[in-house]
């Protein structure tokens, strides 16, 4: 990516005619708001701005983007030109923008980066992170070889779409996982390799959905879309209402969704990542595998057992998978106890049946969804020992409250709270911690700091999690009850956890006895633990569900523990920071509405205000003195060619010769702090004088 300095200036002078509009247009990065900084004046600012199809403001270098629920014209190639190589804040905020920045951060320092996306279903995230993937892809300098491992980034985003996304009720492209790609840069600053790592995919989708709700699109895809040939050799109908796991709710057509063009645009996409018609034949016979298992009925026998009395169903799920017949049959009726000499095979009644069943359908996708991020990535895999850094992105699905919260939905707030901590850690926290060791003055801004809720959660031998492990290691003793029961005695009167017997008279009325609540950053969450088995998965259950997998599926990558986002954070702490927070408009999905109570909500608890007071009261740049001095010693004839002394007193002369008022920066005990970038780009533009 070259510097387009005129074409910038150019953009920005065609901008300059709103921009002169401020009364109309808002302000464009909230450390200029005036000198208030109410939640009010903010969220006026922001929908000043919505209302004038401007969706994106600053907080520094954080950006807030406020979704249309409408196709602006700013995402095209010529856009992209105007933002390249541009100083940030020299044109209107925009998302290519920050990635822009972010780039050329990394080429100039060397180092790895991030993006994190944030804010709740619905709120833009996904179409964000697909934006920013485009820029680089487009962007960025390229050769006939770099093209095809581009176009493979690119095209992996359809694919796990249809694998990975449903229409939900907040939604009607919900990502059900979350998602962390490294795009990998070269020396040269091309984009050569990517890779993906995938959490939480919601599985228990398979096999329910919510009123209103879809399973995953894939399923319809297939079903509407695939040719003749492949359905008859599947054994599938090409009519979705003859599957039970995808007419639950009735809603399998949506005007909004053309499963039948999807489908054209997910085979060619995966011929694009390399699968050929063997991988195509495997993939899609598991997918049709589980359509078949959902129709598997059971009957109950004289004693109340499960019988399979007609299995043309399990053949093809047989025959799909490769599975021993009688082994299935077995497998969904049947639950082995091991005593201490023998084996006990122990009747499963219709209800159990039906929960092994789906538990089965569960655990195959979510193996399948887990092959299929493999296989893109090893096309997108660049095998040149050369030196690379990365720029990640992180589209991970927000914080949710149901009406029943299961384990599923503990896991997803659980790693929004961890997310939040990370922020908090590098953005409040550490910020406020510079300006101490720096020794700059400096009026500490309060924040809610999360730690007390994650530690609630992991900490060793009290959190949740490990109460849930050590129950988990008690087969035949530990029930939900017994669960809970421990949780109670652990947590005991943390401000953060309540459950039916912990709560006051007032409270208990809003919970069942098999409920416990958490008071996350983000709002309260009751979580059920008891009971409700068709949503969640109770501890009992999960048993069951382990036991099932491993005997059918011979291992046990279906623990649904959310282990691996521990991985994730310290991926994370390695790289430089850059925010995206997306809020969600309206709840109706509407082009132009702007509703004032549900975006006050998301600003409140994406802490954003508490992030804009600490930039305001801060410094939007720092430099370590020798940096800075190597930089700019060319601007002043005292530094300039060489600076004997100590370095922050060559800074010093530097910044006096070039007018910098005392307001406008401080000097630490090892960096220099400007207190706006305004500051910085007219130093930058000294060099072209
Ligand atoms: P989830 O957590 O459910 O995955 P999300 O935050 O990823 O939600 P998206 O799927 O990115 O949400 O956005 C939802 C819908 O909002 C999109 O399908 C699109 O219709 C609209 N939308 C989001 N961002 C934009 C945008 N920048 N311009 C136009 N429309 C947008
Ligand atoms: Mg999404």
């Amino acid at each position: 990516m070259q510097g387009h300095k005129a074409q910038g200036a150019q953009g920005q002078l065609d901008m300059e005619g709103a921009l002169t509009a401020r009364d109309r247009v808002g302000i464009q990065d909230f450390v200029l708001l005036d000198t208030h900084t109410s939640e009010t004046a903010f969220l006026g600012n922001l929908k000043k701005r919505f209302s004038e199809d401007l969706i994106y403001t600053y907080i520094g270098t954080l950006l807030v983007s406020v979704n249309p629920y409408k196709e602006l014209d700013i995402y095209s190639k010529k856009q992209m030109d105007i933002y390249m190589g541009v100083n940030f804040f020299e044109l209107p905020p925009h998302i290519y923008a920050l990635a822009d920045n972010a780039y050329h951060t990394m080429m100039a320092e060397a180092n790895n980066h991030f993006i994190l996306i944030s804010g709740e279903s619905g709120a833009g995230k996904t179409e964000a992170s697909k934006k920013i993937l485009q820029y680089y892809a487009v962007s960025c300098p390229s050769t006939t070889l770099l093209d095809s491992v581009r176009d493979r980034m690119l095209v992996s985003n359809p694919v796990l779409e249809a694998f990975g996304n449903a229409k939900t009720l907040k939604n009607d492209n919900s990502s059900r996982f979350g998602k962390y790609m490294d795009i990998q840069f070269d020396i040269q600053g091309d984009a050569v390799g990517g890779h993906i790592l995938s959490y939480l995919l919601e599985k228990s989708r398979v096999v329910h959905q919510n009123h209103g709700e879809r399973n995953f699109h894939i399923f319809y895809q297939l079903v509407e879309g695939g040719e003749e040939d492949l359905l008859h050799q599947l054994g599938l109908e090409s009519n979705c209402q003859h599957y039970s796991y995808l007419v639950q709710d009735e809603c399998a057509n949506v005007t909004s969704i053309n499963d039948k063009n999807d489908w054209k645009t997910v085979r060619n996409a995966l011929s694009v990542i390399d699968f050929d018609e063997s991988d195509i034949q495997h993939l899609f016979g598991i997918i049709a595998s589980v359509l078949h298992l959902g129709n598997v009925q059971f009957e109950a026998d004289s004693k109340g057992y499960a019988t399979l009395n007609k299995n043309t169903e399990l053949r093809w799920v047989s025959t799909l998978l490769g599975i021993n017949v009688q082994v299935l049959q077995e497998g969904l009726t049947y639950r082995k106890i091991e005593a201490k000499t023998d084996e006990v095979l122990s009747p499963f009644t219709v209800d159990h049946a039906i929960y092994a069943r789906n538990a089965l359908a569960k655990a195959i996708y979510g193996r399948t969804f887990t092959w299929l991020v493999n296989k893109i990535n090893d096309s997108m895999e660049n095998k040149e020992p050369s030196r690379k850094t990365v720029i990640g992105l992180l589209d991970i699905y927000g914080f949710e409250v149901f009406y029943v919260n299961s384990f599923e939905q503990f896991c997803i707030n659980y790693c929004n709270e961890k997310l939040q901590q990370l922020f908090i850690q590098l953005t409040l926290k550490s910020e406020q911690e510079e300006y101490e060791a720096e020794g700059i003055g400096w009026e500490p801004v309060q924040f809610f700091n999360n730690k007390i809720i994650c530690d609630l959660v992991e900490e060793k031998h009290r959190g949740i999690i490990s109460v849930l492990d050590e129950e988990c290691l008690r087969p035949g003793e530990a029930t939900d009850f017994t669960f809970l029961e421990k949780l109670e005695e652990k947590m005991g009167s943390h401000p953060h956890f309540i459950t039916h017997k912990l709560s006051d008279k007032k409270i208990r009325k809003t919970l069942d006895r098999g409920d416990f609540r958490l008071l996350h950053y983000a709002g309260e969450v009751t979580y059920c633990v008891v009971g409700k088995v068709s949503h969640g998965l109770s501890l009992l259950w999960s048993i069951i569900h382990v036991y099932l997998t491993d005997k059918l599926l011979g291992d046990s990558t279906t623990d649904p523990r959310p282990s691996s986002l521990l991985g994730l954070t310290d991926i994370l702490m390695s790289k430089e920071p850059w925010y995206v927070r997306c809020l969600k408009s309206n709840e109706s999905k509407q082009p132009g509405r702007f509703d004032d109570v549900l975006v006050r909500h998301q600003v409140k608890y994406l802490g954003l205000m508490e992030h804009l007071r600490v930039r305001r009261a801060g410094f939007a740049y720092r430099r370590r003195y020798e940096l800075f001095l190597q930089r700019y010693k060319p601007l002043c004839p005292a530094t300039w060619p060489h600076w004997r002394g100590v370095a922050a007193e060559g800074v010093e002369v530097l910044v006096q010769h070039l007018g910098y008022l005392p307001d406008e920066y401080k000097m630490g005990r090892t960096k220099i702090f400007i207190r706006h970038p305004r500051t910085l780009f007219a130093t930058e533009d000294a060099f072209e004088v």
